[in-house]
């Protein structure tokens, strides 16, 4: 059973164990706050509908815009300050920041991010779609069903007129799905003013937080020829595509997949016209990793094939692109599980742990020293494809667990990772 009650885990924790002190009681269901969940469900998946029928795959400025400004409004309607970060680098549409100050001690940072990877005009191919199980739709889970689900939550705690928290801030980012080269310092700046960092990515199935996330980054090779006719002068060509096949032979040695160390051959290109020999050839090597060193790895075995050519006159670079470094399995984010586990046993649910090969900002926060659990979204699954789907389900407890963790946090944040 996905989300239902855990009858049994309720009738263990009631049973005397001789030699034993009587397990504590699971404390009751905040009946408040799970019926104003309840209540918001149809107009949260109303608002997920309307924003995963806006293309915003990352770069599309207008697309990024037009949703970061449906989410502002709504945050800005509940009392935060809103404040539009410019990206770093060009091409993306401003992040934003929203803060709420409160009266009490947990300061809360929220990352949700918005940009998808389906470019323009998927929305209206394949429009947000939902049966009785499932929502369908580019980015229905990841993430435009987290960041609703954010912006519910803070509705549920502003609805109850909850202050007792520092600040609670959240971060609207649009490059995350190219490693969020767009939102590095910003992400830097909002870790260093926080206790915790909770991560809005999706559920994994049937029913878990993310605590270990593998690290990613893009390795390119790319090779430099002559190019000739290949029929009239071949012997004056100095052929790329030959080099590059010869360059991948020594990167296809990783696994490909695994929970350790992958490398995968993800783009490949060379040539121009089928009557020359090919000037230019490049391949992508997406590279992810449980420990940062293992990056470090990959980079030694392609720099050091680049340094041996087959085809005379040719030259190799590696390029890499900025990564994401990975999300350790840690103490921090541990305790914090074990925190919302114990919410979601209030509502006789059960919360499972799991690790996965998809990078995110949690790592950041994590390598800075902050606290952070991820997966805090509603469950899906299927993602970056089109079979992407989100879990109807799990919207209402995932609310609720998300509600409830700010409660938690507020009241009583974690100590900084040593
Ligand atoms: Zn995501």
């Amino acid at each position: 059973m996905r989300f239902g009650t855990i009858a049994a885990a309720a009738t263990a924790a009631l049973i005397w164990t001789p030699g034993a002190e009587a397990a504590p009681k699971t404390p009751a269901r905040n009946d408040r706050i799970w019926t104003a969940a309840e209540a918001a469900r149809p107009e949260q998946l109303k608002l997920l509908e309307k924003l995963v029928n806006i293309d915003s795959g990352t770069g599309d400025v207008e697309g990024g815009r037009k949703v970061a400004a449906v989410v502002a409004a709504r945050l800005k309607a509940l009392g935060f300050t809103i404040e539009s970060a410019p990206a770093e680098i060009p091409g993306l549409p401003e992040n934003t920041v929203a803060t709420l100050r409160g009266a009490g001690k947990g300061r809360i940072l929220l990352i949700g991010h918005i940009d998808t990877v389906f470019g323009p005009g998927t929305a209206a191919n394949r429009p947000y779609a939902a049966d009785a199980d499932k929502a369908y739709g580019p980015g229905v889970a990841d993430e435009k069903g987290g960041v609703v689900e954010g912006l519910y939550a803070l509705t549920i705690l502003n609805d109850l007129g909850f202050k007792n928290f520092g600040q609670i801030v959240y971060l609207i980012e649009t490059s995350e799905e190219r490693g969020s080269p767009g939102t590095r310092a910003l992400i830097a700046k909002l870790v260093a003013d926080a206790d915790v960092e909770l991560n809005l990515e999706p559920g994994d199935p049937p029913d878990a937080v993310t605590v270990w996330r593998k690290g990613s980054t893009t390795f390119h090779i790319d090779v430099k020829g002559r190019a000739a006719h290949a029929g009239i002068a071949p012997q004056d060509g100095r052929n790329a595509a030959l080099e590059l096949i010869h360059q991948l032979k020594g990167a296809v040695q990783f696994p490909t997949s695994g929970d350790g160390l992958t490398a995968n051959l993800t783009l490949l290109s060379a040539g121009a016209r089928n009557n020359i020999i090919p000037e230019d050839a490049s391949a992508a090597i997406n590279a992810r990793v449980r420990r940062k060193a293992d990056l470090e790895t990959v980079a030694a075995v392609l720099e050091e094939n680049a340094r041996t050519t087959i085809i005379p006159d040719t030259t190799v670079t590696i390029r890499r692109e900025p990564a994401f470094p990975p999300l350790p399995d840690n103490s921090g984010t541990q305790a914090l599980a074990s925190r919302a586990a114990a919410i979601y046993a209030e509502a006789g649910l059960q919360l499972g742990r799991t690790g996965n090969g998809g990078a995110s900002e949690s790592a950041l926060a994590v390598e800075q020293g902050a606290p952070a659990l991820d997966g805090l979204g509603p469950v899906g699954g299927g993602f970056h494809s089109d079979k992407e789907y989100l879990e109807l389900q799990s919207v209402t407890p995932r609310l609720y667990l998300l509600t409830r963790l700010i409660m938690e946090l507020g009241r009583a944040p974690p100590a900084r990772l040593k």
